[in-house]
């Protein structure tokens, strides 16, 4: 499933059979961030969880609803994560949004607008440390900075740059996925292919969610659904 049209990618039948997307989005803090606001500061958000959890989803929905209340809005993703489009981010369940793709945090900074009141980060845990000190310069020159991110590897290891990015950020949500094997709460992104690769750029086709109990930290054979 790669280098595909996302109209190629929509009609993929890997998405009818990955039912498994978690549709209720956590609470998003909304009425905490008012009260931000109205300090006239800006703040970071952090949308941390395994994969099919709907990180990118719930990042894309808090990106149209500030469209929508037309403040300017940027958003970045990593140039490694060519799964979907070098010009969109993609959720799973195929909601998009257009993104700029950088292959730094300091290629990120330089695309960044005075004017732009919102900054999305998608797939964080690609980018480097310098990440850490951009969000923040960029929360303190008033700027909402939203970022989504793989929160552990396939091993279940912390996934630099996400827990420093957790730390820093003012308000935090975890998402999660359901897991295929019994149905639990999925904290993990159970790998399904042979690497020992930490960056194995892929979706249901090289990865599966599961729950504490069934994840392995290594290859495991998928799941038959
Ligand atoms: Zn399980």
């Amino acid at each position: 499933m790669t280098n595909g049209t996302l109209n190629d990618i929509l009609l993929d039948s890997e998405f009818q059979e990955y039912p498994y997307m978690v549709e209720e989005f956590a609470f998003d803090n909304a009425e905490e961030r008012r009260k931000v606001r109205q300090s006239g500061t800006g703040w970071i958000e952090v949308i941390a969880g395994s994969m099919f959890s709907g990180k990118s989803e719930e990042l894309i929905r808090r990106l149209n609803r500030a469209r929508i209340a037309r403040q300017r809005v940027q958003v970045f993703k990593p140039g490694i994560d060519e799964r979907y489009s070098v010009e969109e981010i993609a959720s799973h369940s195929g909601q998009k949004h257009m993104s700029i793709p950088v292959s730094s945090t300091a290629e990120m900074l330089n695309h960044v607008l005075d004017d732009t009141e919102v900054i999305g980060i998608d797939e964080a845990q690609f980018f480097d440390m310098a990440i850490i000190d951009a969000a923040n310069a960029l929360a303190e020159s008033g700027k909402r900075v939203i970022i989504a991110g793989l929160d552990q590897d396939f091993m279940g290891k912390p996934f630099e740059p996400m827990p420093q990015l957790l730390s820093i950020a003012e308000f935090i949500t975890k998402t999660h996925a359901i897991c295929v094997k019994c149905g639990s709460t999925a904290n993990y992104s159970q790998r399904t292919v042979e690497s020992e690769e930490r960056v194995e750029v892929g979706a249901a086709d090289k990865y599966e969610a599961r729950c504490r109990q069934c994840f392995i930290p290594h290859a495991d054979a998928p799941t038959l659904m």
